[in-house]
């Protein structure tokens, strides 16, 4: 059963339309990689599912109502949360009030704090100290226990990974890991496509605001995925002695 089906949506900033016209569904209990270079348009059609940005055109259904009118704490407490880029925590509250102020009106299920301290063990010890003073790794599991913290149907995660080291990004995938067993429907972002593929059952490529490509893992080759990636087919093989091309965009290997 599709938990989140989109139509032709359309979202932009001015004159520049960042989401073209794009439709998808998402089948309760998926996890959904969505990928693409930068400016592709994966924060704003995230933001605008969430209600955090407003569409021009479309609609947006959760569990078959239409919400595409609703505001975003409407979104929240019909079970759609999002974990922003760049988190966006209260830097002056601790890790606990952050999770506590998330949980304040939320849905009734199966999180609370205990619970999410559960999932991601390393909050457990910085439980009192100020958003403000954690690293990325930490921020961002306090972001997204707070996001479960509104008991979520359908969890979105905005960029996992970006600007974490190796071994922080290696923990709060541990955690998202054991979300993803519990049957969670979580769709991220990702910049790093090698864990994206290892994460998710199907993949999402968005190239100038639309879909190009979308497929179940098991169904589509990594070179398929770096062409809708770039929007050009892949070399398959540097020449002797060449560097890869390195931009923030470039899939990481
Ligand atoms: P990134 O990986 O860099 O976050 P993205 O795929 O998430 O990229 P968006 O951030 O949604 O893409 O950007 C889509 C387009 O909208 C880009 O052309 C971007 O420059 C533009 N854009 C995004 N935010 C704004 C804004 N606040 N004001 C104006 N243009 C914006």
């Amino acid at each position: 059963m599709n938990i989140l089906e989109i139509d032709s949506l359309r979202a932009g900033h001015g004159l520049l339309v960042a989401v073209q016209d794009l439709s998808l569904t998402v089948a309760e209990g998926e996890t959904v990689a969505l990928v693409g270079a930068n400016g592709a348009g994966k924060s704003t059609l995230l933001r605008t599912i969430a209600g955090a940005h407003r569409s021009t055109a479309g609609s947006v259904r959760l569990d078959g109502e239409d919400i595409t009118a609703l505001a975003s704490h409407q979104r929240v407490q019909r079970g759609l949360a999002l974990v922003p880029e760049g988190r966006r925590l209260f830097g002056d509250l601790t890790v606990w009030e952050n999770l506590v102020v998330a949980g304040r009106r939320a849905r009734t299920g199966p999180w609370t704090v205990d619970r999410v301290m559960e999932a991601f063990p390393m909050l457990t010890a910085l439980r009192d100290v100020r958003a403000s003073n954690l690293s990325g790794g930490q921020q961002q599991a306090t972001a997204i226990g707070r996001a479960l913290m509104t008991n979520p149907r359908l969890l979105f995660v905005d960029e996992v990974s970006l600007g974490l080291a190796p071994v922080a990004v290696d923990a709060v995938y541990e955690s998202m890991a054991a979300l993803i067993a519990g049957g969670s429907t979580v769709v991220l972002v990702e910049q790093d496509l090698s864990r994206a593929l290892r994460v998710a059952d199907r993949v999402i490529c968005m190239l100038n605001g639309r879909i190009v490509l979308d497929a179940g893992i098991a169904q589509v080759s990594r070179a398929e995925v770096t062409e809708a990636y770039f929007g050009v087919p892949a070399p398959r093989r540097l020449p002797d002695g060449a560097a890869p091309v390195s931009t923030k965009s470039a899939v990481r290997r």
